[in-house]
Formats: C-alpha cells, structure tokens, sequence
C-alpha cells in the first residue's frame, strides 16, 4: 500500500510517499512560498538525484496538483497512475479533546477539525486546506488525519488543568493539550524495542528538539505530563518562542510597549528563545558556534536551553516515581552532542551518566549513549512522524473495509 503523507503549514506542504509494504520512502520533498512569488516545488525520488521545480501555486490545491504531477512525471516520478497513491495521511496539529487518535476523514470529521481552529488558529486552517486540496486532486482515495495532541490525551487533570478559574476550561477549553505527540510515540516505543523491554513496563522521558522544542513523561506506555501546553508555547526554550514565562510579563510589556495583541503573540512565538536571548539566531549550530567564539549573549541561551531542559527531566522522574530511560531526538537532540552533555552533566546523581565517545559520535543515528554501567539508559533516536502517521493511515483503511 502507498501512502501520501502531507504535512501543511500556512505558505508549505512537505510531503513523502510511503510504500508500507516495503517500508520505504518512494519520495519525499516540500512546496514552500505557496501563494507568493516564486513558490518552489523541491522533489526527491528515493533513486535519483534531488530537483527544483517552479511555477505559480497560488493556493494549496494548486501546490498538491504539482505535487501529485512530479510523482507521476517520466524524469522524476516514483508511481505510474494517480490510482498508486492508495490513501492519504495528514497531519493535523490540533485535535482538541475530541480526537484521541487517529480517523479517517469523513464530513463530520472535517466539520469537527473546523470547530478546532478557535483552538489551533495558527495550524489547523492550513491542514484543513490540505485536506481539501488532496480531496480535490484525489477524489475517492481515502484520508486519515493524525493528530498532534492525541497522544497526550491520557494525562491526568493535575497535569492538564491550568491554576485559572475552573470556568475557563469548561467554558473555553482552556487546558494544556500538549503537542509532538507522533515524534514522542515513535521515539518511546522505538526506545523500548532498543531495551528490549515491554513498553508499558518503561519510565521514559522523550526530549524532541527540534525548532520547536517539547519533552514528554511516558509512564508504562502513557503520556502522563509534556511541557507544551494549551499552545506549542509553553515548557522549553525554543529556536524563537519563550517556552515557559510569568504571564504577567507579557501584560507589563504590551503596556510599556504598546503593543497589540497580534504584536505580543509576534514577540513570544518569533523574537524570543535562543533567537531572542543570543541575538545571533535560531539556529542551535549557530548559537554554538558564536558562543564558542566569545559571543556572552549565545553561551547565555545555549546554557539556558540545557538548564530548563534538565529541570523538566528532574521534574519528570518526580512525576513519574522513577525513571529507566531519556531519548533525545529531532534536529538537536539528533545532532547536538553539546546539547546532550550539558543537560545530563549533574545528573550523576539520578543513574543519568553520560559515554562521552559514544555521546561524540552519535550524530543522526540511532545510539545509546549512556555509560554501559549507568543505571538510566540514554538513547539518540531519529525521529519519524511521517511513518506514525502513515503506519495509523494503513491501519484505518484496511480496517475499513
Ligand atoms: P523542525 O522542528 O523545523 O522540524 P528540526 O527537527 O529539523 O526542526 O530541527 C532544527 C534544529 O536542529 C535547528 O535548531 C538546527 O540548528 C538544529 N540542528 C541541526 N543539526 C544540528 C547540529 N549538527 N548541531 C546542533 N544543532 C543542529
């Protein structure tokens, strides 16, 4: 079974094409810049060389038909027909406390994720487009959503409910939802197959690094805690957003600065973070670099990111009575050995101990990188939501039937 797994952000569609029955990825690319000038289809079959394709894509209907049209083309396609594509899997970042796993998508389903948006205004109206796109350029081919939030949907209420008013959860479904769930499911049950031990036998806190940052405490199989909240604001400093912050600061702010509600959420999700605090970027290898080279202010937000990242992973083996193993995974916890010693430096104490040979060399590859002695294993684990999502698309639609 081949299945299209579209991920759709407000001007990008990022995408890859799954044979499930081989397990690998036929091709995978992105369309960025959709609805500007010079959007830019990038495709890369699993056998040939990667290329760039450009053309007007004013909407995302327009993005997937190119999409669709590469997949199929002589020079650079994978499938002969639209009818290889057999089912479709998106991911959809909110589902609120209505969707606790995946489903396929039908109208009600979709009158549902709608409803959602007052929840996710930032993500969910651009899945929705994509599913509306693929259901016009693939009519009749089945399609699953895949949320974000559902793995979360176990935690306990003294995890989730907020010190606010009781009425503003009721009323406005004001909760901490959490997000990254596919990555945290896929890297903590991967973790427990390396162990070779039963999953819901595992305390396991998952770290997903990535330009958003969350880690998760998985109790015997269970997201019981995660530190985004209501939105992916909250917990960990991030590439540009704050991660945990006093809320009356940013009330103190809008007013000596007069800014607007749209200019806060601006300052808290894209100034802040290391980009904020260092003044160099995002970029967690740049901030490295300017902090090796003197740079204060980007040694400053490198010690922050591992201070609060080992707060949480304290924090967590608390919630958890225990702890037997910590994953590190996307774009940092993958490829920053600078990340991982500096939060497990001074957690001796706990059984966390660092191989700092194996910690060197575990770059973008699956390895454990604890010493062999420590009690707490600590394991790099690539992470892969497209195959979360395409495993859940596969499973929906042959049970269909
Ligand atoms: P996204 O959340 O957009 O999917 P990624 O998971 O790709 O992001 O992670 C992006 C982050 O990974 C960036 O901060 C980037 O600097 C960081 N990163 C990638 N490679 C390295 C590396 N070798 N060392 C440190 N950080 C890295």
């Amino acid at each position: 079974m081949n299945i299209l797994v579209i991920n759709c952000g407000s001007s990008s569609v990022k995408y890859q094409l799954i044979d499930m029955d081989k397990r690998m990825t036929l091709a995978k690319g992105n369309v960025s810049r959709i609805g500007m000038s010079g959007a830019v289809l990038t495709h890369k079959p699993f056998d040939r060389p990667e290329t760039k394709v450009t053309g007007e894509m004013l909407d995302h209907i327009v993005a997937i038909e190119y999409v669709i049209a590469i997949l199929l083309s002589k020079n650079h396609g994978v499938i002969k027909t639209k009818s290889d594509i057999h089912a479709v899997g998106h991911r959809v970042v909110h589902g609120g406390e209505r969707f606790t796993g995946s489903v396929l998508i039908d109208g009600n389903v979709l009158r549902e994720i709608r409803q959602l948006i007052d929840l996710a205004p930032l993500h969910n109206p651009h899945n929705l487009r994509g599913i509306n796109a693929c259901k016009k350029n693939l009519p009749g081919v089945p399609q699953v959503a895949v949320f974000d939030t559902a793995f979360h949907h176990l935690m306990p209420p003294e995890a989730y409910i907020y010190g606010l008013p009781y009425v503003m959860y009721k009323k406005h479904g004001i909760r901490r939802y959490g997000f990254h769930g596919m990555s945290h499911r896929f890297v903590s049950e991967r973790a427990a197959e390396i162990l070779e031990k039963p999953y819901d036998s595992l305390k396991i806190t998952t770290c997903h690094l990535g330009n958003g940052a969350s880690i998760t405490a998985i109790n015997h199989g269970v997201s019981v805690d995660t530190s985004m909240g209501f939105t992916p604001l909250e917990g960990l400093l991030m590439g540009t957003r704050t991660g945990d912050l006093d809320p009356a600061v940013i009330l103190h702010i809008m007013g000596r600065e007069e800014l607007s509600l749209h200019e806060a959420n601006t300052l808290m999700n894209k100034h802040s973070g290391l980009s904020g605090i260092s003044g160099v970027s995002s970029d967690m290898r740049e901030v490295i670099e300017a902090g090796n080279d003197g740079h204060t202010n980007a040694a400053l937000a490198f010690n922050i990111y591992c201070y609060r990242l080992k707060k949480y992973i304290g924090a967590y083996t608390a919630a958890m009575g225990g702890l037997d193993c910590i994953v590190f995974t996307a774009g940092i916890g993958e490829n920053s050995p600078q990340v991982r010693e500096q939060t497990c430096k001074g957690l001796a104490f706990l059984g966390v101990e660092i191989d700092n040979k194996k910690n060197n060399e575990a770059i973008g590859i699956e390895s454990v990188i604890s010493k062999d002695n420590a009690d707490i294993k600590v394991i790099v684990i690539p992470t892969n939501e497209e195959l979360v999502i395409a495993t859940d698309t596969k499973k929906l639609v042959e049970n269909r039937n």
